[in-house]
């Protein structure tokens, strides 16, 4: 990913409309969480979430970026983000990384969430907690003052604390008209390093948390990352523009949990 090197610090303007094109992020996923339920594919998935950013007026941001094929990137257990729709069903027991990007009013929205599929082993569900976790203390440090640096060591030990791996390879960004912007925001480093933060400036914050070793390569199709032990991995992000004292948060994950409760709700019924 190569990010050019200038860090565009947005107006007030635009920051509203990276806010409205990631909440548009958030609504889609909260659609796609409502079918998720062993039996389903990932393609079934992706076109409903093609529907819904179109029917909203805006267009799918992956789609076509970098040559990437669909609307979402869905990755599945072993698979750490990237990972292309397929036909393949879900199983009770998975989990399933969701990532999306919309581009609307020319600015783009970029947020991810890993969903249980059904009953998911404990171990598994305490590596999707602690990865939300990460990214609260990570968007903890995005404020006016801190460094880079700051928000990936805030996750680094965090995950690390548990035994969890840190994915090198693949790091957040600065957000805007581009989907991908400098700076770069690794999701492990050192306190006090990195380009510092100013008010204004949007980051895509994102841990990829492994519950083995933080090494990953790319699959046979060239577009998903895997982790190279095969064991499973997590990935939550966030759009944040930072302020003094605490950063605003862009998108949200409200309307997903939402759905998730209520279908947790009825499976106890
Ligand atoms: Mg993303
Ligand atoms: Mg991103």
């Amino acid at each position: 990913m190569s990010l050019g090197r200038r860090i565009c610090i947005k107006t007030e303007e635009e920051v509203e409309l990276i806010r409205k094109s990631s909440l548009l992020v958030g609504r889609t996923l909260a659609e796609v969480a409502a079918l998720i339920t062993p039996g389903v594919t990932t393609l079934q998935l992706d076109a409903i979430a093609e529907e819904f950013i179109r029917d909203n007026g805006a267009e799918p941001g992956f789609k076509g970026y970098g040559g990437f094929p669909n609307t979402l990137c869905t990755s599945v257990n072993a698979a750490v983000v990237h990972g292309i729709p397929n036909n393949k069903p879900l199983n009770n027991g998975d989990i399933v990384s969701i990532d999306c990007g919309t581009l609307m009013n020319e600015f783009y929205g970029d947020s991810a969430y890993t969903f249980e599929v059904g009953e998911v082993d404990p171990e598994i569900q305490k590596l999707l907690k602690v990865t939300k976790e990460c990214l609260t203390l990570s968007i903890e440090q995005a404020i006016v003052g801190k460094r880079i640096g700051d928000i990936g060591a805030a996750c680094q030990k965090h995950a690390e604390s548990f035994g969890y791996g840190v994915v090198r390879e693949l790091v957040g960004h600065g957000l805007g008209r581009e989907l991908h912007e400098a700076p770069e925001v690794p999701n492990y480093g050192r306190r006090g390093n990195g380009p510092r933060l100013v008010d204004g400036m949007v980051l895509a914050i994102e841990p990829m948390i492994n519950l083995g070793k933080r090494d990953v390569r790319t699959d046979k199709d060239g577009w998903t990352i895997v982790t190279s032990d095969n064991l499973v991995s997590a990935h939550f992000e966030h759009d944040i523009v930072v302020r003094n004292g605490k950063a605003e948060i862009l998108s949200s994950f409200l309307e997903i949990e939402r759905v998730i409760n209520k279908t947790k709700k009825i499976e106890n019924k």
